[in-house]
């Protein structure tokens, strides 16, 4: 029983098996959808300094070291969540200080949120192959 179709294969590379040979494929699709369980992505600095582009969502600072700040201040009931903590620069973080935003006068460039996995994926790999650019919304 077929369990998968070929959607994209590379062009230079073949499978053989004993009795036949097939293109080599790059993307498949599944005849039945398997859910992924294991999408959630971890909350660490390493993977909110990924989500901000290893920029200061204040000032737009890219010079290490950065730091993780709270939006709204941990003091005052701010929780370590991905739509409260993003990047931001020394200099940034101390005049910030234990003020939100709107009180020290400072703009989010984004506003932060959980990155979809897909945008997760995307970031894991520097470079992606062609053939997977449009199924990974980059084109
Ligand atoms: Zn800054």
């Amino acid at each position: 029983m077929q369990k998968a179709d070929i959607v994209e294969h590379h062009s230079h590379a073949v499978l053989r098996t004993i009795s036949t040979s097939l293109p080599f494929p790059s993307v498949i699709k599944l005849h039945r959808y398997i859910s992924l369980r294991h999408t959630s992505i971890e909350l660490s600095r390493k993977n909110l300094l990924r989500r901000d582009g290893n920029k200061c969502q204040y000032c737009s600072n890219s010079a290490p070291p950065l730091t993780i700040d709270h939006v709204i201040p941990k003091s005052r009931g701010g929780l370590d969540t991905w739509d409260n903590l993003v990047c931001a620069c020394v200099k940034c973080n101390n005049k910030k200080g234990n003020r939100t935003p709107k009180e020290a006068g400072m703009n989010l460039l984004t506003i932060p949120k959980k990155p979809h996995y897909i945008v997760y994926l995307k970031s894991l790999h520097s470079v992606v192959e062609t053939l997977w650019r449009p199924y990974l919304f980059m084109d």
